[in-house]
């Protein structure tokens, strides 16, 4: 045997798994594509990180079983990431909506942080090895990969599959957990972009074009959920927190409601000024709350242009309905290219919720985004990735 296991993909899941692999006195060897460790980590947050949330709980993550989390989240909590990174230098600052980043440090202070502790541990990170087969013979994972044109063959007891998800293909996401899990037929929940812009196209693409730049709070809402963020247009549609957020509820085909002054009554709003100065235009109304380009884009579809002592019933029932519940149906979104997560996944059903062991191939784990629990925007997959890390190296 070449170690007690093997980590394919030295992401969020796979770099915190032979840390605390570590911690518990096992020898892991980490298998990354890439030529560095941790590229997401890397690019995350803008750079910065977003590597926890204060307020994480089961309650913002998607799976078809959305209980499959809670026993993960309970083992390794949000107070866990935060004094792990402060044993290790990393204060946690809030910066909004409980999003935690490195208070005056970044994304590449929190891969030093596990690659330094893999050092301590003598715990091997091999780079530029591209892992093709997994064979399982008696007791053991041969796992062979090719790097520098040659094929290499290592041998563990346990090994664990931490090769995240689609996005980002061009910084070396591989369909790897989803094309072994087929092979051994393992369910797979369908997957989508998530996290991910949404595209308007067809007779609205030049009224949402046209506010390019612009953002707005906003809430918005399907069947399913809804959130309050900020929303912002795009030449080719629609992004911002709030658009990412309701992308991962959202199916081809279906509408989001937008609430384009959430807290607010434009009902209300218009009558007060009804009566404070009746030859207001309701396009002072809206300057109030909007920028001009806004009102003015507005314009094509309410009288922006009238005093409001002059609206009539319809008109008021029209503004009303148009600010409350304005109506967009996008026409897809901009893929995995753009998406910061995957949806979907392997099935949970087919691993131990305590443990993330494959039920039906005792000895192998999978750990991270390639499997079907996806956070919100904010912090929540790296929660949900350092938890995976923490469970699956108790049992290795
Ligand atoms: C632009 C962007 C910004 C983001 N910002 C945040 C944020 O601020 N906060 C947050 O919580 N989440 C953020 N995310 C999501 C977060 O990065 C992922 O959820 C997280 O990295 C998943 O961890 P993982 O270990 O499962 O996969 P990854 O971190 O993606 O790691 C998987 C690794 O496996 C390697 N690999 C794949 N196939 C093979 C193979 N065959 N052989 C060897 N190695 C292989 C890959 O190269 C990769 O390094 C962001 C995502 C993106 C795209």
């Amino acid at each position: 045997m070449d170690a007690d296991a093997i980590i394919i993909g030295a992401g969020a899941c796979g770099l915190m798994c032979a840390v605390q692999a570590g911690y518990v006195g096992k020898k892991v060897i980490l298998l990354e594509k890439g030529d560095k460790p941790g590229a997401k980590i890397l690019i995350s947050g803008g750079g910065r990180c977003n590597y926890t949330n204060l307020y994480a709980t089961d309650e913002q993550f998607i799976s078809a079983n959305k209980h499959f989390c809670k026993s993960a989240f309970t083992q390794w909590t949000v107070d866990d990431t935060i004094s792990f990174f402060e044993t290790y230098g990393i204060q946690g600052k809030e910066k909004t909506l409980g999003q935690l980043f490195p208070e005056g440090k970044n994304a590449k202070d929190i891969v030093e942080v596990f690659t330094s502790i893999c050092t301590d541990f003598e715990q091997q990170i091999i780079c530029g090895a591209n892992v093709e087969e997994i064979e399982q013979t008696e007791g053991a994972f041969t796992v062979q990969y090719i790097r520098s044109g040659k094929s290499r063959f290592i041998k563990a007891p346990k090994l664990v599959i931490a090769t995240g998800g689609l996005p980002i293909p061009k910084m070396g996401a591989t369909d790897f957990a989803l094309r072994f899990a087929r092979k051994h037929g393992l369910n797979i929940v369908e997957t989508a972009p998530a996290l991910v812009p949404l595209t308007i196209t067809g007779k609205d693409e030049k009224w949402y074009a046209q506010l390019s730049g612009n953002s707005l709070f906003c809430r918005l809402s399907n069947d399913r959920i809804s959130f309050e963020e900020n929303i912002l247009f795009t030449h080719w549609g629609l992004s911002g927190p709030a658009i990412l957020q309701i992308s991962s509820y959202w199916r081809r085909g279906e509408q989001i409601n937008i609430d384009l002054l959430p807290g607010n009554n434009i009902s209300d709003l218009i009558d007060a000024e009804r009566q404070y100065n009746g030859k207001s235009l309701l396009s002072a109304v809206f300057n109030r709350f909007y920028s001009k380009k806004f009102t003015d884009a507005m314009a094509k579809f309410l009288p922006v242009e009238k005093p409001v002592a002059s609206l009539t019933k319809p008109e008021l029932e029209l503004i009303h309905q148009t600010i409350h519940l304005f109506k967009v149906k996008p026409a897809g979104d901009k893929g995995y290219d753009k998406a910061e997560v995957m949806r979907g996944g392997i099935d949970t059903n087919e691993l131990s919720s305590k443990t993330l062991e494959c039920k039906r191939i005792p000895g192998l784990f999978f750990g991270g985004e390639c499997i079907d629990v996806t956070g919100w925007l904010g912090g929540y997959n790296f929660q949900w990735a350092w938890a995976n890390g923490f469970v699956i190296a108790q049992q290795l």
